[in-house]
């Protein structure tokens, strides 16, 4: 067992031994690291037009935006966004924002022009990377806010916008070398942690070329991919699990990435047959489709050796159903926290020499880390099957949150651990179980929903007094918001006006499944929301609330 006794803390460690890491490079340097050996190897393929961008082609095009972003002004710490699908042009941007020393923050393309007003106000973007259908909901913004960002679209740009071709086509021979510290930052993406609006996560280059080591180096590497593997990108990269170990892992190993923009079924598995996927990093929602969906039996996936699920927690049941569909597969988990880097475990039947996962198992905690699970009443560290805090300590996670220093004390202690706000246990076999969530978080199909956010909406609506929103379970989506709202004296306001006045603000995913109305909002003497009291009144009684 790999438990040891530290300084009155009990510390999980990897079963497999630490590895010297090479963390002192750059991101881009540290991916294109065996760039030499694999130049002519496929590096992206673009699943909608079938086009592939060798290592060689895809180093080089980054390099030529980097010298074109460089000339547009972006300097070294300056905050670009990239508002894209799935795209080369993603990828290709992320990796040139890392050359110029440049961070990039990732935001999901469906936000309304609210959600994205909120994240472009505290990153100061210099320059947003889109396409021209979303660019009326960054000009709202223009118009409402005090900025000064420049938008490249990788199409038809809309007027007093510049096309992708003024970065692509810049003189790599004028790219400057610029000097990037380990602890400068290179991603910005955005999550709400265990409490609050969502925040930008300060992600360093060492924190990420951390992470991917944990998960693709060494001689016995947790998630072993080779120059021959196929890895699917269906997951979107403005989330860190597709981002991190998708994208930088298959760079990492140089394997292919297979780009899809967008999930629908029926082409997922064409491209799954047609380009011989091997390694299919999913969400619950997705391994569902495979489990259930009929026509998964009309195509050929044996070409897949290896389907990784993470983000939000995926059933028993659901893993049997996916292993009869694609039988010659390995199945596992990986559990991850977008501040954690984002890996914190993975299944072991995916290194080199597996070792078996149980069914249910977010897998062991990765190498270089250390994990301890906090007793919340006591606040000791715990040691096997008995349920508490995850907490995560490592070079790997975030430095943290833009600009909120009160949000990253009270999410990485003094000693360095980052805690995670979800519950869980390890067992015997060193192997983590998931088992609660003790922060607010929502997670519909793996995609974040922050109550603080819905709850500010709704309080914003002149007929409500006070409102609380939490997770209800549901099949398809893993968890669904719903609202306790509390009317303001003398208002009649029906279910469906508060549902439409949210729905109209926010992304698919945040709506509103269900309102209750209530007269008091339970809370704490201090003014805490009693979120365990409510989410017990969902479970016990729905009719009677
Ligand atoms: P995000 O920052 O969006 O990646 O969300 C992180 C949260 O997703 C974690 O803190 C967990 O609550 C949840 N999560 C991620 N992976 C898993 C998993 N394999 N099983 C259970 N919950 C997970």
């Amino acid at each position: 067992n790999s438990i040891i006794s530290s300084q009155n803390n009990l510390i999980f460690k990897s079963k497999l031994p630490d590895i010297p890491l090479s963390n002192h490079l750059p991101l881009h340097t540290y991916c294109f690291e065996k760039l030499p050996e694999i130049t002519d190897r496929p590096c992206l393929i673009v699943a909608s037009t079938g086009k592939i961008y060798t290592y060689g082609e895809a180093h080089l095009l980054s390099r030529k935006i980097a010298a074109g972003m460089s000339k547009l002004g972006i300097q070294k710490g300056d905050v670009i966004m990239i508002l894209l699908q799935n795209s080369a042009e993603f990828v290709l941007s992320f990796i040139a924002a890392s050359m110029i020393g440049a961070v990039a923050t990732t935001a999901n393309p469906f936000y309304t022009a609210a959600e994205l007003f909120k994240q472009l106000t505290v990153c100061k973007t210099k320059l947003i990377i889109t396409q021209a259908m979303y660019v009326d909901k960054l000009k709202q913004n223009e118009e409402n806010g005090e900025f000064d960002f420049k938008i490249i679209t990788v199409d038809e740009p809309p007027v007093n916008c510049l096309h992708f071709s003024v970065i692509s086509e810049g003189n790599e021979e004028e790219l400057l070398e610029v000097e990037i510290d380990p602890e400068d930052a290179v991603a910005l993406p955005f999550s709400s942690g265990t409490t609050g609006l969502p925040k930008g996560v300060i992600l360093t280059h060492k924190s990420l070329t951390t992470s991917v080591a944990q998960q693709v180096d060494g001689e016995n590497p947790n998630l072993y991919l080779t120059t021959e593997d196929v890895l699917l990108c269906v997951l979107p990269l403005f989330h860190i699990f597709s981002l991190n170990s998708v994208l930088l892992c298959a760079l990492r190993a140089g394997s292919a990435v297979l780009l899809m923009h967008k999930f629908e079924i029926g082409t997922l598995l064409d491209v799954i047959q047609k380009h011989r996927v091997t390694v299919a990093m999913v969400v619950p929602p997705l391994v569902l489709a495979l489990a259930k969906n009929p026509s998964v039996a009309e195509f050929d996936l044996s070409s897949i050796r290896l389907v990784l699920s993470g983000a939000a927690p995926l059933g028993k049941e659901l893993e049997e159903a996916l292993h009869n569909r694609i039988p010659q597969a390995v199945l596992g988990q990986g559990y991850g926290m977008t501040e954690a880097g984002p890996v914190l475990s993975m299944s072991l039947s995916f290194a080199k020499q597996p070792l078996p996962t149980k069914s249910g198992s977010c897998g062991t905690v990765v190498r270089n880390a250390e994990l301890k699970v906090l007793d919340p009443e006591t606040g000791h560290s715990l040691g096997y099957n008995q349920p508490g805090e995850i907490c995560i300590r490592g070079q790997q996670i975030m430095k943290g949150y833009l600009n909120d220093e009160n949000a990253t004390k009270t999410t990485i202690d003094e000693e360095g651990w980052l805690h995670t706000g979800d519950v869980g246990y390890i067992d015997d076999d060193d192997e983590i179980f998931i088992v609660d969530r003790v922060k607010e978080l929502i997670k519909f199909k793996g995609f974040q929903v922050p109550p603080a956010e819905l709850e500010g909406l709704l309080v914003s609506h002149p007929s409500i007094a006070d409102a609380a929103v939490v997770p209800q379970k549901d099949v398809a989506a893993g968890e669904v918001p719903v609202a306790f709202v509390v009317r303001s004296n003398g208002f009649d306001l029906t279910e469906e006006a508060v549902k439409e006045f949210i729905s109209k603000q926010v992304v698919f995913y945040k709506r509103l499944h269900k309102v209750y109305f209530i007269h008091a909002i339970p809370k704490s003497p201090a003014g805490k929301i009693l979120r365990k009291d409510l989410r017990a009144k969902l479970e016990n009684a729905t009719q009677t609330i």
